[in-house]
């Protein structure tokens, strides 16, 4: 097809997803560091209750670096074509989740000073946070420049149907919905509302997709169109 669309994140949703990536892995390199700092002082019998506290803040730190990570990819997602960076881009999450806790896990396991109990005790803790983190991280359903691509083909045709050949719309900065009336209920009054193409939303904003309100009202508007022509 000649007029086939293809998803390209615009400069500025590049921008944001670098900056969330950044972010993303400030919060992974603290994870980290604090994991060594709990492997040097805190295996312990002594100091099992900071050592679980590290374990919540590694924790926290790691799904936090993994939420940023996921929330970029949306917006800058990578290409299936390339399987191995397609696999850890998306991927990478679950990847340092494991990473922040799993050094440690072996360690506490393998301490000669730490009794029985204790052993136990922050063993388990750690190894349940070790889960957390890497299933959160996991990506089930993750984006890609392909799947955007078709999503833009699809939902523009479905537009083009709806509104008489026209595949403006309009959207907001939050939100992922599109509208195909500028004086839709949900955005009418905004302080900035951008227009462009069902693709531009896409670029810009990554998901995207039409908003009911005006899905319905498209409708109608066509159902009567319709009935005058045929009057
Ligand atoms: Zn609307």
């Amino acid at each position: 097809m000649s007029d086939q669309k293809v998803f390209k994140a615009s400069a500025e949703s590049k921008g944001k997803a670098k900056q969330l990536r950044l972010f993303a892995f400030l919060a992974w390199i603290i994870a980290i560091a604090a994991q060594i700092f709990a492997i040097f002082k805190l295996i312990g019998n002594e100091t099992l209750t900071w050592l679980i506290v590290a374990i919540v803040v590694i924790l926290g730190l790691s799904i936090t670096g993994s939420m940023l990570w996921k929330k970029a990819n949306k917006l800058d997602p990578a290409s299936e074509k390339d399987k191995v960076k397609f696999f850890v881009q998306n991927q990478l999450g679950a990847i340092m989740g494991v990473l922040a806790f799993l050094p440690l896990v072996i360690l506490i396991f393998m301490n000669k000073d730490t009794d029985k109990k204790t052993k136990g005790i922050a063993g388990s803790v750690a190894v349940v946070a070790l889960l957390i983190a890497g299933i959160s991280g996991v990506d089930f359903n993750p984006p890609s420049v392909e799947k955007y691509t078709k999503e833009i083909n699809e939902q523009t045709t479905v537009l083009k149907d709806l509104n008489f050949d026209n595949d403006q719309v309009y959207w907001t900065k939050a939100g992922n919905k599109y509208h195909i009336f500028e004086d839709c209920q949900h955005i009418k009054g905004r302080d900035v509302i951008n227009s462009g193409t069902v693709k531009k939303s896409w670029d810009e904003k990554g998901i995207s997709e039409l908003c009911k309100t005006c899905r319905n009202r498209a409708v109608k508007q066509k159902e009567t169109k319709a009935l005058e022509a045929a009057e």
